[in-house]
């Protein structure tokens, strides 16, 4: 819009006439004036109406009121006075009005716009808006969660929400950032893709061109980001969409972000100090109110966590009650194999993790299996993990002894892992990485209970959507092209 002004730049227009644009946020009636605030994506003012003073009527030809809030053109034939009463809550406005100073008393120092006032003279309503189902000039936080998801564009509106994205951006942009300033590129790596083993169900896309085939999406970059080693770029890094198809877990989502990194050449060493000094920095800049208890990091072993705490992710708060404390911790020497509840042995992190040198022997051999550690390392933030990681297996052989010891048939081995035992024949360098989660990270910064507050359009505990109604079935003829009948 023309000439149109940010609500948060009317102080640099005092005693001007601007126009702004934005919703109606909330209203107040005293007597003949009319207060009401407006709201942009930038903050809020209060707007003053004095009837009679300023709605001349010549001063409205732009009134454009729809009938019953239907269509927006159309004019409404009542007074001016008459037609600012009619103003609701998350009206879309165009207001054309005079920048004043608020008498001394009435100023509030600590809002924006708080020693400012907007002497309306004008207003185009440019669409009008129902009762919403809950109020957006409130936190949301309280309200029953399946009605916010089903207006999850009403809820973002609230104030809170539009913090959570717009930090959520901010961290974003902080690593991507960081990332190029250390010499990293970002990869896309596919979506449609053949399934990587992170030790959760894939969901699966059937092909319409190859019947019977399926794609799976990715549960994370892992072998495409080792590929990216083998293929010569060093340093790797994507804000990668991770798919994974788990049961009602409380706080998790099917889909969720990782920044995830890969590097050549490196050392364990060298992957801890590169993510703490990145952590370090993203606090100093973008929370600098919050303190990190203790650096450099603490760090502890994963045999070591689970004895003295009896978990692997040791909350090492001072004061759980401070909302500005936070606690980081380096959990190392994660175990390589573990037994499923079904009985079955598996890898803790994944099967591409390299074997600590001490327990090397052991390997070789295959004895002793529990007692296998990896070179495999978590980053724990206050109770949460934040990001799991490991300097990889870059050798075929060695690759292959660790799907032996996982009873992965030589047969299936080729099918599922024969590109991955195949590229490290042709010059594969010593690689690591680690991929921190980006939803978490952004709960904690931003203290909020859950990562559903810090995703713009997330799912339920179940999975669905409930705005869009997904999951949701396909017609027939879709059912056709892809090969596929439904069991009843
Ligand atoms: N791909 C691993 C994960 O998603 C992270 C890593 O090992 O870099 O947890």
């Amino acid at each position: 819009m023309r000439n149109r002004i940010y609500i948060k730049d009317l102080k640099e227009h005092i005693g001007k006439e601007v126009i702004i644009a934005g919703w109606v946020d909330v209203r107040r009636d005293q007597g003949k004036m009319i207060f009401f605030d407006m709201r942009d994506m930038t903050g809020k003012v209060q707007c003053v109406a004095l009837p009679g003073k300023n709605f001349p009527s010549k001063n409205f030809p732009a009134f454009a009121l729809g009938d019953k809030g239907q269509g927006t053109h159309g004019f409404l034939n009542s007074s001016p006075e008459s037609l600012v009463k009619e103003i609701r809550p998350e009206w879309v406005l165009k207001i054309t009005g005079k920048v004043n100073k608020r008498p001394e008393k009435n100023i509030k120092a600590e809002v924006l716009n708080g020693d400012l006032e907007l002497e309306v003279t004008q207003i185009e309503v440019l669409n009008k808006a129902e009762t919403t189902p809950f109020q957006i000039t409130e936190s949301t936080i309280g309200i029953n969660e399946d009605l916010r998801m089903k207006y999850k564009y009403l809820d973002l509106r609230t104030e809170r929400m539009q913090k959570n994205i717009r930090m959520r951006d901010k961290i974003i942009s902080f690593f991507r950032d960081y990332m190029h300033k250390n010499g990293f590129i970002e990869i896309e790596t596919p979506i449609l893709m053949k399934g990587t083993p992170e030790g959760s169900r894939e969901y699966v896309v059937p092909s319409r061109l190859f019947n019977g085939k399926f794609y799976v999406l990715p549960q994370s970059p892992q072998q495409f980001k080792q590929l990216c080693m083998v293929a010569g770029f060093e340093k790797y890094f994507q804000i990668a969409r991770c798919m994974r198809d788990e049961d009602t877990r409380g706080d998790r989502q099917l889909e969720f972000t990782q920044l995830d990194f890969e590097i050549s050449f490196v050392t364990q060493e060298e992957v801890l100090e590169y993510t703490e000094a990145m952590f370090i920095e993203l606090v100093k800049n973008v929370y600098p109110e919050k303190k990190i208890s203790k650096i450099p990091f603490p760090r502890i072993s994963y045999a070591e966590s689970m004895k003295k705490y009896g978990s692997d992710k040791p909350d090492m708060r001072v004061n759980k009650n401070d909302p500005n404390e936070l606690a980081f911790v380096w959990v190392l020497d994660f175990p390589m194999f573990e037994k499923t509840k079904e009985g079955e042995l598996q890898a803790v992190h994944h099967p591409f993790c390299s074997i600590k040198e001490e327990d090397k022997e052991k390997f070789i051999k295959g004895e002793d299996m529990f007692s296998i550690r990896a070179n495999a390392y978590d980053l724990v933030l206050n109770s949460y993990e934040l990001s799991s990681g490991s300097i990889r297996i870059h050798e075929r052989a060695i690759q292959k002894q660790v799907f032996d010891l996982l009873k992965i048939s030589e047969e299936e081995q080729q099918k599922r892992f024969g590109h991955m035992l195949e590229a490290f024949t042709f010059g594969a360098p010593p690689h690591g990485g680690f991929a921190p989660g980006i939803d978490r990270i952004v709960m904690i910064l931003q203290n909020e209970p859950n990562i559903r507050e810090v995703i713009a359009f997330p799912k339920t505990g179940e999975g669905r959507d409930l705005m869009m109604g997904s999951p949701a079935s396909i017609t027939d003829k879709q059912l056709k092209e892809l090969g596929i009948k439904l069991v009843k």
